[in-house]
């Protein structure tokens, strides 16, 4: 039985999860989540199954986002996620950027592939393809590298470290990502709110504090406060400070505070769904701000009325 009955952030095979929307839905239903939010990198498109699985199961389903962002070193946004929650899907404009995105994520992926190729590697590109329900990951190359190169692995560890880790020899960077600002606009425009994600799981070289005071000057309204740092071995930390830290600075920033597990379903993972989120009242003051916002918010929130069901 979780924790807590609401949590807003979680994965699906749409992106790297290891649960396909339906079977993220039902382990929420099994857990007594009753609210799941899906936010899957730089995809929308597990939010179709997940809603239909939602009402069959009566859990009701957040529809997100996760945005990996352009480096803006200037401002600390280096590695940062935005999170858009209670976003149309369907927004047509929101579409548009995806399809955009999507074939950037294709490009970097085939020029990872080249890469190992060159390095004498057998790396066939179907395969890869075809472990993946979306764009592949680098985990879905480094398995089928595995697979077809026996004997010079240990496990896939070694080949993050030496080949497509951010610093190893095949790591290619994407063609295509979003500002900060862009995202948060374009969240907006799809009737969403955008929301920095995990302020106590970056680099450690960036201020978080920093790059949310930032954020927040750009149009970001909310902030993702609970979130169980102790999982994934982060350089941040322990997870009572860095939440304690956040609740204050979103207190004084004013934004909206959210909360969840990035429950990706991996073995190594140490939490499960739930385990972290919000209580009923928090999710209440949640969707209350945020119907406030979009009451006094842009032209942008007005003209996605009739197409988004939660205006
Ligand atoms: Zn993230
Ligand atoms: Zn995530």
């Amino acid at each position: 039985m979780a924790q807590f009955s609401i949590d807003l952030h979680a994965h699906t095979t749409a992106s790297d999860g290891t649960h396909s929307p339906t079977g993220l839905v039902r382990r929420a239903a099994d857990r007594n989540v009753r609210v799941l939010g899906i936010a899957d990198h730089d995809t929308v498109g597990g939010l179709a199954e997940a809603m239909a699985a939602g009402k069959q199961a009566g859990v009701e389903i957040v529809p997100g986002v996760e945005f990996s962002l352009r480096h803006e070193y200037d401002k600390d946004f280096v590695g940062i996620h935005l999170l858009g929650y209670f976003i149309e899907p369907e927004s047509p404009v929101l579409v548009e950027v995806m399809e955009e995105v999507k074939q950037g994520r294709v490009d970097q992926k085939l020029k990872q592939i080249e890469k190992l190729t060159s390095f004498g590697f057998v790396v066939p590109v179907d395969e890869v393809f075809a472990r993946a329900s979306g764009v592949p990951g680098r985990p879905h190359i480094a398995a089928v590298l595995m697979e077809h190169n026996p004997g010079r692995f240990e496990n896939i560890q070694q080949i993050f470290d030496e080949y497509l880790g951010t610093h190893a020899k095949a790591h290619v960077g994407r063609s295509f990502a979003l500002t900060l600002a862009e995202a948060t606009e374009l969240i907006k425009q799809a009737g969403g709110l955008p929301v920095f994600a995990h302020p106590g799981a970056y680099d450690a070289d960036i201020d978080p504090i920093f790059a949310l005071r930032q954020a927040k000057a750009e149009g970001v309204e909310g902030v993702e406060v609970y979130y169980p740092y102790q999982k994934g071995h982060r350089p941040a930390g322990n997870t009572g400070s860095w939440i304690g830290r956040i609740e204050a600075v979103a207190r004084e920033l004013d934004l909206l505070p959210t909360g969840g597990t990035d429950f990706h379903g991996r073995d190594h993972d140490a939490v499960d769904l739930g385990d972290m989120g919000l209580t009923g009242k928090q999710y209440t003051r949640l969707v209350e701000g945020w119907q406030c916002l979009r009451e006094r918010g842009s032209s942008n929130f007005k003209e996605n009325k009739k197409q988004n069901p939660y205006i």
